[in-house]
């Protein structure tokens, strides 16, 4: 009986271990009881660094599109735990090395054979639209067109974007935003910790910003320290809460230097292509803003 209890219980081990989702539990008091291998794929953090701490503990730190930390109050593990009811949202966790992930999140309240609360059961899912442009990435590699260091296109493959999207504005008339995204001083991140973390910091952004776009945006590398995100079909209300997801998805992303977690902030500059312009005078004009919010303080 004991034997059969055993066989079954680590059956169920690799069941979950094995799930293609992130996989936790907590007991009602929020510390983590169990963690799954694609949990610590998803966030970074494995079983030992997170078994036995409450799940607000410096971990996942999810917060809202709006940027908004869900640990004070809007936490859908806390929320479960205390109405008991399952609910599901979309979030941005926090990956060990300091970017922002979306994922889409289910809690479900666990029950003693008794009726009482046990904990919650949390899996979520990675959204990265990134991941779908990785496959895409590889062959893309070999044509150089994309930036080894952050993964994301490069110039070249952001000037055929952009000339391939104009175009189609172009025809089919529309709308195509576009919002160039440039590090609030980054040479200084250079000039105090040196060269290697500001390419640690260059790469925490871009994924940042990956994790902020959805699967047809385009985003990539224009230079230096400076992102081009290239939009179809968007208003310029939609632009506008697009560039504002970023603002405060950067924000919210950490730096790990050497056991301190550094900061930083992006300045945007968003606009929407007008028929006919060239591809260079859109950038241009997006430029143009980008400068005008860098001087009113970034
Ligand atoms: P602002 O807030 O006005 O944007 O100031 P800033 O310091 O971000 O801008 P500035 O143009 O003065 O400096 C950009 C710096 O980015 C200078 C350059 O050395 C650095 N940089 C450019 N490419 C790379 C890179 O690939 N790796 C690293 N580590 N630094 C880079
Ligand atoms: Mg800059
Ligand atoms: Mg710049």
């Amino acid at each position: 009986m004991q034997f059969d209890f055993f066989e079954q219980d680590s059956l169920f081990r690799v069941l979950l271990d094995n799930i293609y989702d992130g996989v936790y539990f907590t007991d009602t008091s929020r510390r983590i009881l169990y963690w799954n291998n694609s949990a610590e794929r998803i966030t970074g953090y494995s079983r030992e660094e997170v078994l036995g701490h409450p799940c607000f503990d410096n971990i996942l730190v999810h917060v809202d599109e709006d940027g908004r930390s869900l640990c004070m109050g809007h936490c859908p593990v806390a929320a479960c735990i205390e109405d008991k009811h399952p609910r599901q949202a979309k979030v941005f966790l926090h990956h060990k090395e300091g970017h922002r992930v979306p994922v889409f999140v289910s809690v479900a309240p666990i029950f003693k054979s008794d009726g009482e609360l046990f904990g919650a059961l949390e899996t979520f899912r990675d959204m990265t639209p990134e991941l779908a442009l990785l496959k895409e990435a590889e062959s893309l590699r070999e044509m150089a067109l994309i930036c080894p260091l952050t993964g994301i296109g490069n110039r070249r493959y952001a000037e055929q974007t952009l000339q391939n999207r104009t175009g189609e504005a172009n025809r089919s008339g529309s709308p195509l935003g576009l919002l160039m995204i440039d590090i609030d001083h980054f040479k200084s991140v250079n000039d105090l910790y040196g060269h290697d973390v500001g390419d640690l910091v260059l790469k925490t952004v871009a994924r940042t910003l990956a994790g902020a776009m959805r699967s047809y945006d385009f985003l990539g590398r224009w230079g230096g320290e400076e992102f081009i995100a290239i939009i179809p079909n968007v208003s310029l209300e939609a632009l506008n809460r697009i560039a504002e997801r970023v603002l405060v998805l950067v924000a919210a992303s950490t730096h790990q230097v050497s056991g301190k977690r550094l900061m930083t902030t992006v300045s945007i500059g968003g606009t929407l292509y007008r028929i006919g312009e060239s591809g260079e005078n859109f950038v241009k004009r997006a430029d143009e803003l980008l400068y005008e919010s860098k001087h009113k303080g970034r």
